[in-house]
Formats: structure tokens, C-alpha cells, sequence
């Protein structure tokens, strides 16, 4: 039986997520210690292990059938692959910074200037769709502290909290582009390897769906009840039962992740009590 082969990150900050994912999936693999390849026991998959800018390459080559990696890596690798799932881990973006103490109203304030950045590609394209021009310097690493050694005016860099820019002197004028981890396959993959895929897909949808939502419990009086339903949807309807104490049910529901203490707030303003919210494992519609 053939085997999918998944690339994955190395080391860095994409590993750990990547892992974690494919182990919420229910597919386990010997520990990675310093091996390229290894196969997992429980799913007909194979783990390579690689830098992350290897990935596009391997990937549009079919060395790997398909891989995590961050959009970012992928736009500016300008390799050939299909995009398959946004991952939901690995965000950032990649901003323009010039010195805090630079006059700065509008990108055409980097008009004939010298930009250092490890992504020329998405720059160049972000220049010229603003009708800017300017010269693009590449540097691999550090590219913070190329405008205090002189280097260049301004960095095209990857951003998260910003404080690495501050530390260096920089301020953030512009977000170019904006990346997080996705699943790449490569285009022409066989039918029994879109099979597995495919299996994989219905298993990392059924777990990412999971994580954005909550199982909840809770305890109110029958005539609180219309109000409550009005603000639990559930997946279809809320599960009612009805409690040994006289005019009393217990509801259980499921609720999303994203306004849960706003809709807790709310729910015990309509009468509900003992709430009792749960991780969910898997979610499957
Ligand atoms: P490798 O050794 O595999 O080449 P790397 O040093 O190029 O690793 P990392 O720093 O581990 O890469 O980042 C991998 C990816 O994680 C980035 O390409 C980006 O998509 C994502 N990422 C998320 N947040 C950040 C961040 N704050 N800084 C850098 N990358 C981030
Ligand atoms: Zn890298």
C-alpha cells in the first residue's frame, strides 16, 4: 500500500503545531530525534522532516505528496502547488518599517529608497501594484538592523508582536501581507494517495472544528427556556432534559469559541445556572 508523505517543519515555529495537529488527528509516529523520514504506526503516512523554505520544492516536485508551511514561504517560493487548508497556526505578517524617527505619510515616501528584506518577491509585487519604485536589497537574516548599519532606508519583515522592530528602532508603517501555516499538495497526486488525503482532510477539518467550539451544560428554570434557545443554536437544535427538581431542565449545547463570555454573560442574565463548559475532541457534521 502506498503512503502519503508529509512534509513538515523541522524545527521552528511551525513544528510544534504541526505535530500537535496530526497527533489530534489520532495519528501517532515514533519520536523525530534527528531523522529525516519516519513513518507513522496508525495511518498510511510518512513524516519528513525539513526546512521550512524546502518545503514548495519538495512539494511541487512530489519528493513530498503534500505539506505545512507558511504562506509567506509559499508566495515567495513561487513554486507550483495546490492550496489545500488553512491551518489556522504559524500567523504573522509581513510589514514595511522604516526608523521610528523618519517622517513617514504614505508609500511613496520609500520612492528611490533601499529596502532590505528576505522577500523580495511579495515586495516587488506589493511595489508595483502601488506604482512605487524602489531597490530592493536581499539579506537572509537580521534584516532589523539593516537601516541602523546603513544598509538600507527601510525593512520588509515578518511581524508578530512588533517588539523586535522596537527593540531595533523601527516603527511598522505598512502591513503587506498576511501568512499563516496552510496544507500544500502536489498537483498531480495518484488516486489511492488522494484517498488517504482525503481521509486526512476529514480528520484535521473534524479536529480544527473542535477547537473553535465548546460543549456546554447548564441548569435553568422552563420559563427561562425561550430565551435561552434564542441564544444557543447549537449544531441543530439544544439538547433538553428535564432535571429531578419540578420546573426545572438542564440544556446542553454547542457554542463557538469566538463570543463564548459575551454569550456565557447573556446566558446567565437569562436565567442559567451551573454552567458547565468542555473542550470538544472532535466535531463532525
Ligand atoms: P528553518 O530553519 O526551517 O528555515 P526559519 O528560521 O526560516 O526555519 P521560523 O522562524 O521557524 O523559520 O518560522 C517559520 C514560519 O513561521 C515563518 O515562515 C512564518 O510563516 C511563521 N511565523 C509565525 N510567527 C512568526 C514570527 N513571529 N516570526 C517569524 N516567523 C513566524
Ligand atoms: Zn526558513
Amino acid at each position: 500500500m502506498q503512503k502519503l508523505k508529509l512534509a513538515i517543519q523541522k524545527k521552528g515555529r511551525l513544528s510544534e503545531e504541526s505535530i500537535k495537529l496530526i497527533n489530534e488527528c489520532d495519528i501517532s509516529f515514533p519520536n523525530s530525534s534527528g531523522k529525516l523520514v519516519t513513518a507513522a504506526y496508525d495511518f498510511p503516512i510518512e513524516i519528513l522532516f525539513l526546512r521550512d523554505d524546502d518545503i514548495p520544492d519538495y512539494v511541487q516536485d512530489g519528493v513530498a505528496d503534500i505539506g505545512i508551511v507558511g504562506e509567506n514561504v509559499l508566495v515567495e517560493s513561487n513554486k507550483k502547488v495546490d492550496e489545500v487548508l488553512k491551518m489556522g497556526f504559524g500567523k504573522c505578517r509581513l510589514s514595511l518599517a522604516v526608523p521610528r524617527n523618519m517622517q513617514y505619510n504614505s508609500i511613496n515616501d520609500l520612492a528611490n529608497t533601499s529596502i532590505a528584506t528576505s522577500y523580495p518577491r511579495i515586495l516587488q509585487n506589493y511595489l508595483d501594484a502601488k506604482n512605487v519604485k524602489a531597490d530592493i536589497h536581499v539579506i537572509s537574516g537580521s534584516v532589523e538592523i539593516a537601516p541602523s548599519i546603513g544598509l538600507a532606508t527601510a525593512i520588509c519583515d515578518i511581524v508578530s508582536t512588533g517588539s523586535t522592530l522596537l527593540s531595533n528602532g523601527l516603527k511598522e508603517v505598512e502591513q503587506i501581507f498576511q501568512s499563516e501555516a496552510i496544507l500544500v499538495k502536489h498537483k498531480n497526486l495518484s488516486t489511492e494517495k488522494n484517498e488517504i488525503l482525503n481521509n486526512l482532510l476529514f480528520r484535521l477539518e473534524a479536529v480544527k472544528r473542535a477547537q473553535k467550539n465548546k460543549y456546554i451544560l447548564l441548569n435553568a428554570p422552563n420559563e427561562s427556556l425561550p430565551k435561552i434557545f434564542d441564544l444557543l443554536p447549537g449544531i441543530n437544535a439544544p439538547t433538553v432534559q428535564a432535571l429531578s427538581k419540578q420546573g426545572w431542565s438542564s440544556v446542553h449545547s454547542v457554542i463557538t469559541q469566538k463570543d463564548f463570555w459575551e454569550k456565557i454573560q447573556q446566558l446567565k442574565e437569562a436565567g442559567a445556572e451551573g454552567i458547565l463548559v468542555m473542550p470538544i475532541e472532535k466535531l463532525i457534521y
